[in-house]
């Protein structure tokens, strides 16, 4: 039957935008992990060491977060059984909430089964068609897409600009405000202003909500994650949310705040309703974890001599990274097809490193994403800068190549 001219070929729509995909060099492919082991990965049956993961403490395959899963899940079983509002509320989950709740100092805690649900959750349950939605232009997709589910206004100020973002929250002034942002930027590794976010919710009536995915377990006191660092109290930052995918080896997240945000939460949001409850036994695994990032100090200062050690290295071959003092260390590369090509080199030399391009970083800003982890050794960080250095090489070459088209013009 014909239609009245205006259907789309959806067949046809796709088949262009695969074909562009792959024009503009933005095809993902995943690749087949095996055998991961600390450091190291088998990656399509090449053994590399790891310098692409988030999993910043070596806690992922510990023994005893892994004997600890082996357990529980003998004592209760693989899945949860149900939602978390039907049956599927485990003790397991709640000995996490309230660990977590205690690390952090926060009243409450809910869980959920992964950082992007509980942004969802949170976002889309706290604000209404009419409210504003403030977030930093850097934020993650998932919190974005929970103001998206809200029909809130989507209000996005210049990253880590805060200046900017009080001038946006004043040109908004109406209907309810939620203030959105990673603690640490997952593609830039830098850290957000949060005591003039915290200063800026507090004129506005607003609330702040922090995602602490790459802070939690990383940097603070404790390990507590990124508003800790800055000294906010939970009155001043009243919502976290810590993942428990990234330093903390296992899968999941933790949001905690008060009664009234928690409650209202659990209550309405639909990722939390609407969904089976994690594995009790990944539960215990992740309070195991938590115990050994605490207890383990020594994880984290590790982690912050690798940091230290790497970027001293990198500045001395000549490697403009990113100014940022967290486990991601960007090396920006712009093009990408050269990110391609080189993490492609660095995977011949035996290194997996993350070739960062656009949606994930704005256009022109493909970057090669280099995590660093306490599981990595001094030498491990020292043969990833010999690696690097051809690349170094490179870049200033182009450098030079630049200067000189900008010098005849
Ligand atoms: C990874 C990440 C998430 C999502 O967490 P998952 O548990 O992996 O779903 C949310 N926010 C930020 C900033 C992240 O980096």
């Amino acid at each position: 039957m014909p239609t009245d001219g205006t259907r789309i070929d959806l067949r046809q729509r796709l088949l262009e935008a695969d074909e562009q995909r792959v024009a503009g060099d933005l095809v993902r492919r995943r690749r087949h992990i095996s055998q991961c082991h600390e450091a190291f990965v088998r990656c399509d049956g090449q053994r590399l060491r790891n310098f692409a993961g988030n999993d910043y403490l070596g806690l992922a395959h510990h023994p005893a977060v892994v004997a600890a899963m082996q357990v529980a899940a003998k004592n209760c079983g693989v899945g949860a059984g149900a939602s978390h509002a039907v049956c599927g509320h485990h003790g397991e989950h709640s000995a996490l909430e309230h660990a977590v709740a205690d690390w952090l100092g926060y009243p409450r805690a809910l869980l959920f089964g992964s950082g992007y649900l509980a942004n969802l959750a949170v976002v889309q349950a706290l604000l209404q068609p009419g409210d504003v939605c403030l977030q930093d232009k850097l934020d993650h997709a998932s919190l974005i897409d929970g103001a998206r589910l809200a029909q809130a206004k989507i209000v996005r100020y210049p990253h880590a600009d805060a200046a900017a973002a009080l001038r946006q929250a004043q040109a908004h002034p109406d209907g309810a405000l939620l203030i959105a942002t990673d603690g640490v930027f997952s593609m830039d590794g830098d850290v957000a202003p949060l005591p003039e976010l915290a200063t800026l919710a507090a004129q506005q009536r607003g609330v702040l909500y922090v995602d602490e995915a790459h802070a939690a377990g990383v940097i603070g006191p404790d390990g507590r994650g990124s508003a800790a660092a800055a000294g906010l109290t939970s009155e001043q930052a009243p919502l976290l949310l810590v993942t428990l995918g990234k330093a903390l080896g296992t899968c999941g997240a933790v949001l905690v705040g008060p009664d009234w945000l928690i409650e209202h939460i659990a209550q309405t949001a639909r990722t939390y309703i609407f969904t089976t409850a994690a594995p009790p036994a990944l539960a215990v695994a992740a309070l195991t974890a938590l115990k050994l990032s605490r207890e383990e100090a020594w994880r984290r200062d590790k982690l912050h001599a690798l940091i230290a050690r790497f970027r001293a290295g990198a500045h001395a071959r000549g490697l403009r990274l990113l100014d940022s003092h967290t486990p991601i260390q960007p090396l920006p590369l712009g093009d990408n097809a050269l990110a391609m090509q080189a993490a492609h080199d660095l995977q011949e030399r035996g290194f997996l490193v993350g070739a960062i391009r656009p949606p994930s970083v704005p256009p022109g800003g493909a970057r090669l994403r280099i995590t660093l982890s306490a599981a990595h050794s001094e030498a491990d960080v020292d043969a990833l800068l010999a690696a690097l250095e051809p690349l170094a090489a490179q870049m200033e070459t182009r450098r030079d190549a630049a200067g000189g088209d900008e010098a005849a013009h």
